[in-house]
């Protein structure tokens, strides 16, 4: 009893005695109501937010407490990119996750949600990052991908063509600290439904990139999230062959297409589109802007000298570009109508893959968001608050609140007049240790 009792106040006085930090006078995003609210004070003990306000006038702020005049600055959660591999592509270029991981912090990327490696990788790599909280964003595991018997992925698929086999596997993945589940283009319905419930009884989530387990079907049987807007778009492109070999023609406002999007919103399943692996490594790497991307000097050599050859060998015709474009509005045209059906969007990138920059490319997907018509504010909301629910960290993560980590972005011009400003990053809080971007960008090996 007298030793629990001197546990207990020690923690107190550690917790008193952390660092405070005070940033006064910025305006901040409230992420659940998707509004700026200006001239506020944030007050960060240690890891966590102690409290957040207009007018906190009973709020001690003790002498030793470090304050930031932010004053014309706007604060924003600090962001999840719902879609990274830490693994796959890097390996192609000899490389190891942790050595890109400042580059997501240097870009207001504090956390990211691992959509499919080997999860030795990924542990590895785990705690790499959290040995080293200065320079790397969180990390949340994911399963391999989980394909037929025939994995698609020979590095990163796993052959779970057996349901029977299910119940091991999900067990398996929650004893590695797994927290997402990804089917992938082989699994079938028998394995898929299975998947999604043996991982419901053990609070996983299971998110999908479609193939043969059609979206219909997995949405119907549960599963929490769509990887990449060709999960719903395959499902509804019409029978036959394709009159230009792109999809660039399509309605998508056809009784089929109507229904599917309908039963997303009534099981609540969210969508993640990633339209920037579309625009940057699949339909338009010909594009000058994405080869010539500024932000490709942060990138190591091996990796862009990956990238390059992937262009070059890529085989997309000049006279397919206008197709190609067109196919691409498609998909930002389904982007807009599931969010003004009421569809919860997230907002992941896949990145390595080619010319998808990590950290970076969050910024671009954003940008990629708002063209497909959603606010700013939702775009920002699907980058933070929604990502941190499809991870169930919205305890944790997602918001500015009292309680939740100190995962922070401070900004120096306003996100919701210009979504690009959400680039102009002053410093980066992750867990209450202030970053500066310039320093974590040097910390990426060049070659
Ligand atoms: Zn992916």
């Amino acid at each position: 009893m007298l030793f629990a009792a001197m546990v207990l106040v020690s923690t107190v006085e550690a917790e008193e005695d952390a660092p405070v930090l005070v940033l006064r006078g910025a305006a901040v995003f409230d992420s659940v109501r998707g509004e700026m609210l200006p001239n506020q004070i944030v007050i960060v003990r240690g890891e966590r937010i102690e409290s957040v306000g207009a007018n906190l006038s009973d709020a001690v702020i003790p002498p030793k407490a470090d304050i930031v005049d932010a004053t014309g600055n706007f604060i924003i959660p600090g962001m999840i990119d719902a879609h990274a591999h830490l693994q796959h592509q890097l390996n192609l270029a000899h490389m190891t996750g942790e050595e890109v991981l400042p580059l997501y912090l240097a870009c207001g990327v504090t956390s990211l949600r691992e959509v499919g490696d080997q999860v030795s990788v990924q542990k590895l790599i785990l705690n790499y990052a959290e040995a080293h909280p200065e320079s790397c964003p969180r990390i949340f595991m994911c399963s391999p991908l989980i394909d037929g018997s025939q994995p698609f992925h020979q590095d990163v698929g796993w052959d779970l063509s057996d349901p029977e086999k299910v119940p091991a596997f999900v067990e398996d993945m929650k004893a590695w600290g797994v927290t997402t589940l990804k089917i992938y283009v082989g699994t079938q319905q028998p394995v898929g439904k299975r998947v999604i419930e043996e991982a419901h009884k053990h609070g996983l989530v299971v998110t999908g990139h479609l193939g043969l387990y059609h979206a219909q079907y997995a949405v119907h049987d549960g599963i929490d999230c769509l990887e990449h807007i060709w999960s719903v778009f395959d499902y509804i492109i019409p029978d036959g062959p394709r009159p230009d070999g792109y999809r660039s023609v399509m309605d998508l406002t056809t009784p089929k297409a109507k229904d599917l999007i309908a039963s997303i919103k009534e099981h609540n399943t969210a969508v993640d589109p990633t339209l920037t692996i579309f625009r940057n490594a699949l339909l338009l790497t010909d594009l000058e802007a994405v080869y010539t991307n500024p932000d490709l000097a942060y990138v190591p050599a091996r990796l862009r000298k990956r990238w390059e050859s992937h262009r070059a060998n890529q085989g997309l015709k000049p006279e397919t570009f206008d197709l190609r474009r067109k196919e691409f509005e498609k998909y930002q045209e389904l982007t807009g109508i599931l969010y003004r059906e009421g569809v919860t969007i997230l907002a992941g990138t896949d990145t390595a893959e080619p010319y998808v920059i990590p950290g970076f490319s969050m910024h671009e997907e954003l940008e990629r968001l708002v063209e497909s018509g959603l606010p700013a504010s939702a775009a920002l909301q699907s980058a933070t608050i929604r990502n941190a629910t499809a991870l169930k960290q919205e305890a944790n993560l997602g918001s500015i609140s009292p309680g939740k980590l100190a995962d922070i972005v401070v900004l120096t011009a306003d996100p919701l007049t210009d979504i690009c400003n959400s680039r102009k990053i002053d410093k980066v809080i992750r867990g209450g240790i202030v970053c500066d971007p310039q320093t974590l960008l040097k910390m990426v090996p060049p070659e």
